[in-house]
């Protein structure tokens, strides 16, 4: 309505304008060099209207003549575009549905008509992958991983293949790239722990540990490979601080204070490892060196009163008093571990060793022996390295189960429901 009045006034005000020139007086005459034409004043105001109509009429049949190419280019990419779209929706239909070749059909289609953007290559990679065209997921894959905007997508994918065909330099390779494309992706630093533990790169799955990791085990082991010996032992603390019951960093921080001197020290952590969690193993390394038989045993039993009366201490008592001739403190241990309910093949093995030496060649010696021995068969087995997680047994600990790749599972562990209290080392 406002354009009709608006038009409307324009026009009454263009024909009031023309009919009050065609009312004035008057002649106009332009002179070109030999040319004068001469001629009323309203006759020229036509003219120059016609001239302006004229000239208008041209301007439009210049900007049609640009535009309609450019229209027609527009709409077929629009066509283009439709086309292609419903080629990533069949193709992603046909994923869905398992069809490998149409979905390869339809992905390639849709990257031919929409060119190579991330939603197409990706198309192309999953289409590739279904149909067993390594080859073609690949090639994929690596251009999405290319682009900028899509780097991760491809990583990820290639990262995962690498992982499928076992290439763990290669996966490691891809999840630093990864990581570096999109920094902080939670589940890029879980397959980059997996990947270094794989690997046994300690260090690594340490770093990529979160607060709840298994930061005791992963340090020790970690110390084991640290290139300079002050690492090692600044790591091996970090293991005892992360757990000071834990068994494997007992061992390896006092390992490390012996290797470099500092015995007084080691002996100290390894009394306070033994009053926590008494295990052989620490027994073994704090008796270690001391080869006189009679300070043997009082050397085992300065280690022991830290947590006398565990079964392990009497262990170790009734072995060191064994091999010192002390026969009655021997065999004194021995009932006491078994009053305390231990019934493993170690115990019985030590009491036929116990018999023989205190009875010797004796009707009652060989018979009190072959009692032992016996009860040796059918006892509880001794306690082991075993995963807790899938139950392999290791023949020494290791930061990681060597079968299903937990870190911190190996746990020392007896496989009977009568285990000996305490000598869990990992929680
Ligand atoms: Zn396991």
């Amino acid at each position: 309505m406002r354009r009709i009045l608006k038009t409307l006034f324009w026009s009454v005000l263009a024909v009031a304008i023309g009919w009050y020139i065609s009312t004035l007086p008057g002649r106009i005459s332009i002179e070109a060099g030999p040319y004068t034409v001469e001629t009323s004043d309203s006759v020229a105001v036509a003219a120059v209207l016609a001239l302006f109509a004229l000239l208008y009429i041209v301007l439009r049949l210049i900007t049609l003549a640009v535009l309609v190419p450019r229209a027609g280019s527009l709409w077929r990419t629009g066509r283009q575009r439709r086309a292609g779209e419903q080629a990533v929706t069949r193709a992603l239909v046909a994923l869905a549905a398992g069809e490998k070749a149409d979905a390869r059909r339809e992905a390639a289609r849709a990257r031919r008509l929409l060119g190579d953007t991330a939603q197409t290559l990706l198309l192309a990679a999953e289409a590739g992958r279904l149909a067993g065209r390594d080859d073609e997921a690949v090639a994929a894959l690596q251009a999405l991983a290319e682009r900028k905007d899509s780097a991760l997508l491809g990583l990820r994918g290639l990262l995962s293949n690498a992982i499928a065909k076992e290439n763990w330099s290669e996966a490691a390779a891809l999840a630093r790239r990864a990581e570096a494309a999109h920094p902080g992706a939670a589940w890029l630093r879980q397959e980059r722990a997996q990947l270094a533990v794989r690997a046994g790169d300690w260090a690594e799955a340490l770093t990529l540990a979160g607060p709840a990791g298994p930061r005791a085990a992963l340090s020790v082991g970690a110390a084991g490979q640290a290139a300079l010996p002050d690492q090692a032992e600044r790591l091996t603390r970090q293991a005892l601080k992360a757990d000071p019951g834990f068994v494997p960093a007992v061992l390896a921080h006092a390992t490390q204070l012996r290797t470099r001197g500092r015995e007084k020290k080691a002996q100290a952590v390894l009394a306070d490892g033994w009053r926590r969690s008494p295990h052989p193993d620490i027994s073994t390394l704090a008796l270690a060196g001391v080869t006189d038989k009679t300070e043997r045993l009082a050397a085992a039993k300065r280690l022991a009163a830290g947590a006398p009366g565990h079964p392990e201490s009497h262990l170790l008592l009734a072995r060191a008093a064994l091999d010192a001739g002390q026969m009655a403190e021997a065999r004194r241990h021995l009932d006491a571990a078994q009053a305390d309910g231990l019934d493993q093949r170690r115990l019985w093995l030590l009491r036929a060793e116990l018999e023989e030496e205190e009875h010797g060649d004796t009707e009652a010696g060989r018979m009190a022996q072959r009692d032992a021995l016996r009860r040796a068969a059918n006892a509880d087995p001794d306690p082991e390295w075993r995963c807790e997680s899938c139950h392999t047994t290791v023949p020494a600990w290791r930061p990681a189960c060597p079968a299903c790749l937990t870190p911190g599972s190996v746990v020392w562990r007896a496989d009977s429901p009568r285990e000996i209290a305490g000598t869990e080392v990992v929680a």
